[in-house]
C-alpha cells in the first residue's frame, strides 16, 4: 500500500530507491552485505552463535546453586527453549542465504520484527516473553561480536555492495561521525525518525550531496526493510510502496532536478557579484580535508568553515596527534591553492560526541554544556596541540584560527593566552609558522552578539554561526525534533540580531560572514543581502544555487526595503515587508 510520511528536508534532489533498515541498536551492530558465496559460512556463524549460547546456559544450569531462586532456573529454561526453537534461526538465515545480510544485521531484524509483533498483544504474560526474546537474542549477538572473524573494523559498518537496485538508510538516528562513515558507501538517500534542519546529521547528509529527510518520527517501524521508497529532498517527503504512476512522476521530476544542476555549472566562472555590481564574497563549510577540492572546482573563494572536530570523531581512534592534525589542515590549505581557509577549533559537545578511544572526560550531550571553545578550555593540552598544528600549517598558506561559542571576556583572554604560548612552543622548536596568523570568533551565543564591540577589539574576523544564535536565542535544541517547528530564522528577534551584528562590524571595518546553514539557503540570499551580507559561507553543494540568486539581486533595492522587515513584530506586517522585499 502507497503511503506518505513527512519529515525535515535537508538536502535537495530525489532519491528513489529500496529501504535498507537500520535497526534502534544499529550502530552497535555491524551491518553489511556479505561477499557472494559466502552465504553458508555467514550462517554457520550464526548457528555457532546460537550453540555457544546454549552451552553457556546449560552451563549456568547446571552450576546453579541448590538455594537459588526457583525463578532462576525457570528463567533459564524458557531462555534455553527460545534459544532452541528453529524459528528465532530460520528468517535470519533466510536473509542472510538470499539478502546477504551479515548475521548480527539478520539477526536484529528478525528481533526487531518480533518485538514489533509482541508489541501488539494485549495478554500481560505473552507481552513480557517479548523480553526473553530480546535477552536471548542479545546474548547471541555478544556471542557474534566476540567471534573475531565477525569483529569489523568501523570502515565495514556498511560495505558498499549493492543491493539489487539504490539504496536507501532508513535509521532512527544516526550521529554525525556515522552518517559521516557512510560518505565512503553507494547510499541514495537518507530517512531518520530524529533530528531538525540544522542538527549535524542533516549537515553532514546535505555535504553528501544526497537526498536526506530527518525528523520523520516513526520512518524507521513503519518502513520495511526492502520496501521501494522516494525521497524527496526539498519538500521532506518519503514515498512508501510508491505506484507505478507515482514513480513515474518522480522520475521525470528527478530527470529535471539533474537538469537543473547541469545548468547551475555554468555559473561556475561568472564573478560573483549583484546588479548593481556589488562584489560577494562566496566561500565553503567543509568537514573533511578532501572536500576542498570541490569547493575550489565550484568557485569558492576560501574555506570560510572547516569543522575540525570530524578529524577527532571517530569512536574507535584515539585523538590525532600533533603531527597527523598538521598534515590534514596543510592538506586543505594546500588544496585551497593559497586561498584563505579558517580552521574552526574542535566543536565537540551537544550533537557531536569525541572518539571513544580518546579515553577523554565527558563532553556530554547538553546544547548548554562543556561544548566547542569551553570543553577546549578545560583540556589545554589538546587544545595547545592542535593550535600549534594549525600554526604550523600557516607556514603554507593562509591558514587562519577560528573560535567557537566564546561568549565571556575570561575565555577570550585565555583563548588568545593560548594561542600566544602555543606560538612560543613552536618558536622553541624551530618550527615555522605566520606569526600574524589572523583568529576569528564566531558569534554564535546571544550574549556575544549584545557585547560585539569586546569581539571586535580582540578579533582579526567575525562569523555569525546562524545554527547556534537561533538555537540559543529561542531556546530550542536545534537537534531535537520535537521542537524543530519552533526552529524559526525569520523571527524578528533574530533578524535584527543579524543586522546588527552585521552593522557592527561593517562601521568597524572588521570582516564578518554567515556561515550557518541560512548562509546556503537561496531563499535567504536576498534577505542576508538587504541586511548588508557581503560574505557568505556553505556547504559547497549550495554554492551555485545561492550564486544564481545573488547575481538577480539588487542590493542597493534590498537595502532600502530591510527597515520595514525589521520593524515588523506582528506576522502580518513581517509577511507583507517580506513580500515587498523578496518581489
Ligand atoms: C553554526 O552554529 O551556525 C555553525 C556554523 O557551527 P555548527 O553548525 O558546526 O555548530
Ligand atoms: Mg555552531
Amino acid at each position: 500500500m502507497t503511503f506518505a510520511l513527512h519529515g525535515t528536508p535537508v538536502s535537495n534532489g530525489i532519491a528513489i530507491g529500496k529501504a535498507v533498515l537500520i535497526s534502534r541498536a544499529a550502530l552497535e551492530v555491524s551491518h553489511y552485505l556479505i561477499e557472494v558465496g559466502k552465504e553458508e559460512a555467514e550462517s554457520q556463524k550464526l548457528l555457532d552463535a546460537f550453540e555457544q549460547v546454549r552451552l553457556e546456559l546449560a552451563q549456568l544450569r547446571k552450576g546453579l546453586p541448590k538455594d537459588a531462586p526457583q525463578e532462576m532456573a525457570a528463567f533459564l529454561d524458557v531462555h534455553g527453549m527460545i534459544l532452541s526453537d528453529p524459528a528465532l534461526t530460520e528468517k535470519p538465515l533466510t536473509l542472510i542465504r538470499t539478502q546477504r545480510l551479515n548475521a548480527a544485521w539478520a539477526l536484529t531484524t528478525e528481533l526487531n520484527d518480533l518485538l514489533e509483533q509482541f508489541a501488539e498483544i494485549e495478554d500481560a504474560y505473552l507481552k513480557e516473553r517479548a523480553n526473553d526474546i530480546r535477552q536471548v537474542a542479545e546474548r547471541v549477538l555478544k556471542a557474534l561480536n566476540a567471534q573475531k572473524k565477525d569483529a569489523l573494523s568501523d570502515s565495514d559498518l556498511l560495505s558498499p555492495s549493492d543491493v539489487g537496485v539504490d539504496a536507501i538508510i532508513v535509521a532512527h538516528d544516526i550521529a554525525p561521525h556515522d552518517m559521516l562513515r557512510f560518505k565512503e558507501h553507494a547510499f541514495t538517500g537518507f530517512v531518520t525518525d530524529l533530528g531538525g534542519k540544522t542538527s549535524h546529521t542533516a549537515i553532514v547528509a546535505r555535504s553528501m550531496e544526497i537526498p536526506a529527510v530527518v525528523g520523520v518520527r516513526h520512518a524507521s517501524e513503519m518502513i520495511r526493510h526492502g520496501d521501494w521508497l522516494v525521497i524527496d529532498g526539498k519538500q521532506g517527503v518519503v514515498v512508501v510502496a510508491p505506484d507505478d504512476q507515482l514513480l513515474a512522476e518522480y522520475r521525470l521530476l528527478q530527470a529535471q532536478d539533474i537538469q537543473e544542476t547541469r545548468k547551475l555549472q555554468e555559473l561556475k566562472y561568472s564573478p560573483t557579484a549583484t546588479v548593481d555590481h556589488v562584489s560577494i564574497e562566496l566561500l565553503a563549510n567543509i568537514e573533511l580535508p578532501e572536500d576542498a577540492t570541490q569547493a575550489v572546482e565550484l568557485g569558492a573563494i576560501g574555506v570560510g568553515l572547516f569543522r575540525s572536530e570530524f578529524l577527532f570523531m571517530d569512536r574507535k581512534q584515539a585523538l590525532p596527534d600533533e603531527e597527523q592534525q598538521y598534515q590534514e589542515y596543510r592538506r586543505v590549505v594546500d588544496l585551497m591553492q593559497g586561498l584563505p581557509v579558517n580552521i574552526r577549533t574542535i566543536d565537540v559537545g551537544a550533537d557531536k560526541a569525541l572518539g571513544a578511544g580518546s579515553d577523554l572526560s565527558e563532553t556530554g550531550t547538553s546544547p548548554l554544556g562543556l561544548r566547542a571553545i569551553r570543553w577546549s578550555l578545560t583540556e589545554p593540552e589538546i587544545f595547545l596541540t592542535q593550535l600549534r598544528a594549525i600554526l604550523r600549517a600557516s607556514a603554507h598558506g593562509q591558514a587562519r584560527i577560528m573560535i567557537p561559542m566564546l561568549a565571556h571576556v575570561k575565555e577570550i583572554d585565555e583563548t588568545l593566552r593560548l594561542i600566544e604560548k602555543a606560538k612560543q612552543q613552536l618558536h622553541q622548536r624551530g618550527l615555522a609558522f605566520n606569526p600574524d596568523i589572523q583568529v576569528g570568533a564566531m558569534i554564535e551565543i546571544p550574549a556575544a552578539a549584545l557585547v560585539l564591540p569586546l569581539f571586535i577589539n580582540r578579533f582579526d574576523f567575525l562569523s555569525i554561526g546562524t545554527n547556534d544564535l537561533i538555537q540559543y536565542t529561542l531556546a530550542i535544541d536545534r537537534a531535537d525534533h520535537a521542537v524543530a517547528h519552533l526552529y524559526d530564522p525569520f523571527h524578528p528577534a533574530i533578524l535584527n540580531l543579524l543586522f546588527s551584528i552585521i552593522d557592527q562590524a561593517k562601521r568597524a571595518n572588521i570582516p564578518v560572514a554567515v556561515c550557518g546553514e541560512m548562509a546556503g539557503d537561496p531563499s535567504m540570499t536576498k534577505l542576508l543581502l538587504g541586511l548588508g551580507l557581503t560574505d557568505f559561507s556553505m556547504h559547497f553543494s549550495q554554492l551555485l544555487l545561492v550564486k544564481r540568486e545573488i547575481l538577480k539581486a539588487d542590493v542597493g533595492l534590498l537595502k532600502s526595503r530591510i527597515a520595514a522587515v525589521l520593524q515588523a513584530i506582528e506576522p502580518e506586517d513581517q509577511a507583507k515587508a517580506l513580500h515587498k522585499l523578496l518581489s
